[in-house]
């Protein structure tokens, strides 16, 4: 029996609607929950364990207590009158969430049917008309979750909407064929070309991202090429010169753009008892990021920057 749209799951930490910022045109962008690589400068931290996560903000808890009577596993406590989270007791099972007023306690990551995504992204089908938009899945990783992800795009595609993926590249092949046949546009990260600096950098080799980079290539489908410029990581003529070498070999390249790295996740780290290892770091300049854009047009490819 064929299997419906709704029997199939993923687990979602946000749908942003009218983004302008993850591919053509106005979007509604999906992001799903769970990613192979742990690079240290991700702004999106609480989308990295595959799990929902409890996210807590002290600076909201007036202490009412509410949630201690609510946790099956003590968790939370108030001690003279300040509240007390202890973070190794919780199994993410949401109840505090539900009585917490004061939204000092949020959940990252729920459970939605393909069909409950569908519904929210074919709200806007007019602003994808007009922009020439449409639907992209980011993360986290998409392809982490495949069918999931094919069962949104095709359900969007044959609602006439475009749709797209961002990924980091970093998964079987099997999961891109998966999903390649109901995407019009991938967007890909190439952080760097230097194997052990991006394991370093990520804790994954870029093998198999530079692997997949080419077979999404020879496949046809629309690719846009993209670097968060990190400094330290890549932030030099040399590094990005490399990657656009490597960019301007692939036949279905669309652009390479160049991302300007920002720290603004802060208090997301926090939230999730995480440290952020990024919260030092200084943005690249306009100068500097006119500097790698133009080494990169030199390979003879179509190169913007943010
Ligand atoms: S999510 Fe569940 S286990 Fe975790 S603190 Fe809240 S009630 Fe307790
Ligand atoms: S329910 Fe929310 S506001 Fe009340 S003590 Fe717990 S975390 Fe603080």
């Amino acid at each position: 029996m064929a299997e419906t749209r709704n029997a199939v799951t993923g687990v979602v930490t946000d749908i942003q609607r009218f983004s302008i910022h993850d591919g053509p045109g106005i979007r509604t962008t999906v992001f799903v929950k769970g990613c192979p690589l742990r690079c240290f400068w991700c702004h999106n931290p609480e989308a990295l364990e595959p799990r929902p996560q409890l996210q807590y903000f002290p600076d909201r808890c007036i202490g009412c207590g509410a949630c201690v009577d609510a946790c099956p596993e003590a968790a939370h406590a108030i001690h003279d009158g300040i509240h007390r989270f202890d973070r190794s007791r919780c199994t993410g099972c949401g109840l505090c969430v539900e009585t917490c007023y004061a939204r000092a306690l949020l959940m990252a990551g729920e459970v939605k049917s393909a069909d409950e995504i569908v519904e929210v992204v074919l709200r806007d089908t007019a602003f994808y008309e007009t922009s020439g938009g449409g639907v992209t899945i980011s993360g986290g990783e998409p392809l982490q979750q495949p069918r999931f992800t094919r069962a949104v795009l095709a359900a969007c595609r044959e609602a006439g909407v475009h749709t797209a993926i961002e990924t980091a590249g970093h998964v079987a092949w099997d999961h891109l064929l998966t999903v390649l046949p109901e995407t019009d546009l991938v967007m890909m990260d190439i952080k760097t070309m230097h194997t052990e600096a991006h394991r370093k950098a990520t804790g994954v080799s870029n093998e198999r991202i530079l692997e997949n980079a080419r077979r999404v290539s020879e496949n046809g489908t629309p690719l846009i090429i993209r670097t968060p410029i990190v400094p330290g990581v890549n932030d030099t003529v040399e590094s990005i010169d490399a990657i656009a070498g490597f960019a301007a070999g692939l036949r279905s390249l669309v652009t390479y753009e160049l991302l300007r790295f920002h720290m603004m996740a802060g208090a997301k780290y926090a939230a999730l008892g995480m440290a952020c290892q990024a919260a030092e770091l200084t943005p690249p300049d306009d100068e500097l990021m006119a500097r790698l854009t133009a080494a990169a047009a030199r390979r003879g490819i179509a190169v913007t920057h943010t």
